[in-house]
């Protein structure tokens, strides 16, 4: 249950917040070598933490295969927490917390899943996926995603983030990209189905049905969500449906590019990114980054009107 990239801990956050000592069993195989365990009446919780193991070094294994040196968290001992806290549990409800998980930023250096009763978010692989993608460009831009401008307080919650513009920030780009990396571990658009239990996943985030979402409309708050044919309202200038149009733009690149070019390209502009990067200066750094793999003779010719195109579908153009 660990590596030199990541360690899956059982500790929790108690009643004031702290984080506690768990007696839980760390899962091992059984005498036989099998890794079986149950998603319901496990005291120990050994499935989550299985979960958490396989799929972030499955993930890890994805981004080298794609392209060498794609995993930026590789030696860098993030702490998974496959269970951190419960969101029955007393501290959620003083905080007014509901079902989450968390990058820390790689100074705390962890990610975190919540719990809801039996329901425990460490079964949803593709929520891992989001956060160790913030871990993989937290690192990969060493830490410069999360500086400058990054993202303002929105009007209507100064605890929530929102970008200032439909030009969308860093804040949006880094939620979307989170969602990419979900994307290209299971062949979806759809982040979070297990999560929130339905079929459209994670609000705002359903790349598949959002073909004709806009950063625009989004903004706006006039786009509709097609899990309920409401629209979305202000909630649409925060960056996690502001990173939805993102993450639905690689989406619509991948199809029409197919997975072996796009998710090269998408490796291949992590590094680039800062928090000050519009969705349009960002779409730059992914035209420079077709641009080098060919340079690097990964590519025979660039797919800069491909690109174009995938993204101007969204309403994203260069500055
Ligand atoms: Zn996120």
């Amino acid at each position: 249950m660990q590596n030199a990239d990541i360690r899956v801990l059982t500790d929790y956050l108690n009643s004031s917040g702290q984080f506690a000592t768990s007696t839980f069993a760390r899962a091992r195989p059984d005498a036989q070598g099998n890794w079986i365990y149950s998603s319901v009446n496990d005291s120990n919780h050994r499935l989550g933490q299985l979960m958490a193991y396989y799929w972030i070094d499955n993930l890890k294994m994805t981004a080298n295969n794609t392209l060498p040196n794609s995993w930026h968290v590789t030696g860098k001992n993030v702490g998974v927490y496959s269970m951190c806290y419960d969101a029955n549990g007393s501290f959620s409800k003083n905080q007014g917390l509901g079902v989450n998980a968390f990058w820390t930023g790689k100074i705390a250096n962890f990610a975190c899943m919540s719990y809801v009763g039996p329901f425990e978010s460490a079964f949803d692989a593709s929520v891992y996926d989001h956060e160790m993608g913030h871990a993989n460009v937290d690192y990969g831009t060493n830490g410069q995603i999360t500086q400058g401008n990054y993202a303002i307080s929105c009007s209507f919650s100064s605890g929530a983030s929102c970008c200032p513009s439909a030009s969308g920030c860093a804040g949006a780009i880094n939620e979307g990209q989170a969602d990419v990396h979900s994307q290209i571990v299971f062949n979806s658009g759809i982040v979070g189905e297990f999560f929130l239990n339905n079929r459209t996943g994670l609000t705002g985030r359903d790349a598949e049905l959002n073909q004709n979402l806009t950063a625009q409309t989004m903004f706006n708050g006039t786009a509709v969500n097609p899990a309920n044919n409401r629209t979305y309202g202000q909630a649409g200038q925060e960056i996690h449906y502001m990173g939805g149009v993102w993450g639905t733009a690689w989406w619509t690149l991948r199809q029409n590019l197919g997975a072996a070019i796009s998710d090269k390209i998408f490796f291949a502009h992590i590094e680039l990114l800062t928090g000050n990067d519009t969705f349009k200066t960002a779409l730059n750094a992914i035209l420079s980054a077709d641009q080098t793999l060919v340079t690097n003779g990964v590519f025979t010719t660039n797919h800069r009107s491909q690109i174009l195109a995938a993204f101007q579908q969204h309403g994203i153009t260069p500055p």
